[in-house]
């Protein structure tokens, strides 16, 4: 009895126990569900993130979903879970490709970027640096869209460039040949002096890297400018002229009214001589026929109060002539002076008009502050480039024998045909003027020593050859030339004087030669 009660109180025991085991196992089952939940919840939520990519992957994602969302047993959903797997890996797969080729295509356009012409430097080394970038694969889509986003950036820029410059047109040889003669151009003629310092700035423009608009810009100013100053000087013509012809009619007015006085004065003058004389006979025939002292006394009283009268009104009419005589040399000499003032206001205006020109008016060679304004630029390029500037000085040789003996305009046309010479003798770069009488200046740049004798001994050679014929006879005229070159740090003034000196040389050995100081 006392075992069978023994077993009964294990047996409850065992109960009890197992009850519990239970118990705690159904709690572990019901923590694990929930957190299988939470799982099933979590690959739900990401499914949702791979929507869009690829309509069967979503069909069987959507299926999943719906699976896990009421799912009792982890077992039943396992089916789902493969094929969805299955699906993910080949859509994974079809990614990559993708991304390989979009790769492939950044590429492609970052080339096509490259083939722009003119793009600005700092945007060059930024996409070369984003094509060796490009080289290494994408992993996700994350890795493209950056990148997309940069080549993106240079089409912006590069659009930004072209509309900012929408109308920049490529500078071909010819602007730049154009830009070159307009800057020649500039400096040979002389412009005022409120105008230079715009003058200097658009040289200045031509000479750097310059776009077609600068040099349109330049064209349309210089244009203006010359316009004003001819404007000006027709207009300071035109004052001139008719300053003159109101000086010339005032003069005209003055001496016409002088005389038509004059004549009458005269008449009144002849009148009053007439009475004179009469009063002067008068009292001769008194003197002759008088009887009574008293009476001619009294007579030649009368006749000399008349003849007192008479020269009173000729003192007069004398003092009033000459009053008048003063006032029209006066207004003369006014009007002289007036004139005067004008004509030398008009003569600076005209040599500065002369100056603008910069040409000789002879020859048609740039003048002398054509080549003070030319060995300025040359010059400072010397200084610049340390390239050889060399200094000409020609002279003709016994120029005054060719005037005494054909006269001065044989001369003149003398000087036209060989300054046309010297210049058709030089190339574009090479500038010759007349510095005055029948001498010239040459500035040759970028000649080496070995040449500067052949190219002068050239130039005298061509003047020498020139067929004159004067009265008939054939005549051959000469050029002495010396020469100098730039060197170190003297001044182009030096230079000239050396040249000058070289020139001396030449006239005293005999000339027709060329003397180089080296
Ligand atoms: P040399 O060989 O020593 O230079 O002798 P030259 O006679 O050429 O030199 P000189 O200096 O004695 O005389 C230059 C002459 O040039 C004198 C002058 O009348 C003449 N002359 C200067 N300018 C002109 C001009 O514009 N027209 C003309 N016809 N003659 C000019
Ligand atoms: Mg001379
Ligand atoms: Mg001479």
């Amino acid at each position: 009895m006392k075992d069978a009660a023994t077993s009964t109180s294990q047996v409850s025991l065992l109960q009890q126990k197992l009850y519990s085991a239970r118990q705690a196992m159904e709690e572990m089952s019901d923590a694990q569900n929930e957190k299988l939940q939470t799982l099933m919840q979590f690959i739900g939520q990401l499914s949702l993130a791979c929507k869009g990519q690829n309509l069967e992957l979503d069909n069987k994602l959507a299926k999943l979903r719906h699976k896990l969302a009421s799912f009792s047993q982890v077992e039943d959903s396992l089916a789902a879970l493969n094929e969805a797997d299955v699906i993910l890996k080949q859509q994974y797969a079809r990614v990559m490709l993708q991304l390989e080729d979009s790769r492939q295509s950044l590429s492609n356009m970052v080339r096509q970027i490259q083939r722009v012409e003119s793009l600005p430097s700092k945007l060059k080394l930024e996409i070369s640096y984003f094509k060796k970038e490009l080289t290494k694969p994408f992993h996700t889509y994350w890795d493209y869209i950056p990148q997309v986003e940069k080549v993106a950036n240079f089409y912006d820029e590069i659009l930004k460039e072209q509309l900012n410059f929408g109308e920049k047109f490529e500078i071909l040889p010819r602007h730049r040949q154009s830009a070159h003669e307009l800057a020649q151009l500039l400096s040979e003629i002389e412009f005022k002096k409120e105008q230079r310092d715009q003058i200097t700035q658009i040289k200045k423009s031509l000479t750097e890297h310059f776009e077609l608009d600068t040099l349109l810009d330049a064209y349309q100013v210089v244009l203006g400018l010359l316009l004003d100053n001819i404007a000006k000087e027709k207009t300071a013509s035109q004052e001139f002229l008719f300053v003159l012809n109101n000086a010339l009619s005032n003069v005209q007015d003055v001496v016409t009214e002088s005389y038509s006085h004059s004549v009458k004065s005269f008449q009144v003058s002849k009148q009053l001589n007439r009475d004179i004389n009469v009063e002067v006979d008068n009292v001769g025939d008194a003197v002759i026929e008088f009887e009574d002292i008293d009476e001619l006394k009294a007579q030649i009283t009368n006749h000399l109060a008349s003849l007192r009268k008479s020269l009173g009104r000729k003192e007069l009419l004398e003092n009033r002539e000459q009053a008048q005589l003063k006032q029209s040399v006066e207004t003369l000499r006014q009007e002289l002076k007036e004139l005067g003032k004008e004509t030398e206001s008009y003569k600076e205006r005209l040599f500065e008009q002369q100056k603008l020109n910069l040409l000789d008016s002879l020859t048609q060679l740039p003048n002398r502050s054509a080549l003070e304004e030319r060995m300025d630029i040359e010059y400072r390029n010397y200084q610049r480039t340390s390239q050889p500037l060399w200094v000409a000085v020609a002279d003709i040789d016994h120029f005054k024998t060719i005037n005494d003996s054909f006269g001065h305009s044989t001369g003149d046309k003398t000087l036209q045909v060989i300054a046309m010479a010297l210049k058709n003798a030089l190339r574009e770069s090479e500038f010759v003027a007349r510095y005055g009488g029948e001498e010239f200046v040459l500035l040759l740049p970028n000649i080496a020593e070995s040449d500067i004798q052949p190219l002068l001994n050239r130039v005298r050679e061509k003047v020498k050859s020139i067929p004159f014929k004067f009265k008939n006879q054939r005549i051959t005229v000469t050029v002495s030339i010396g020469a100098a070159q730039v060197i170190d740090n003297e001044l182009i003034n030096e230079t000239f004087d050396r040249a000058d000196a070289a020139l001396y040389k030449a006239k005293n050995e005999s000339r027709d030669r060329v003397i180089i100081d080296f």
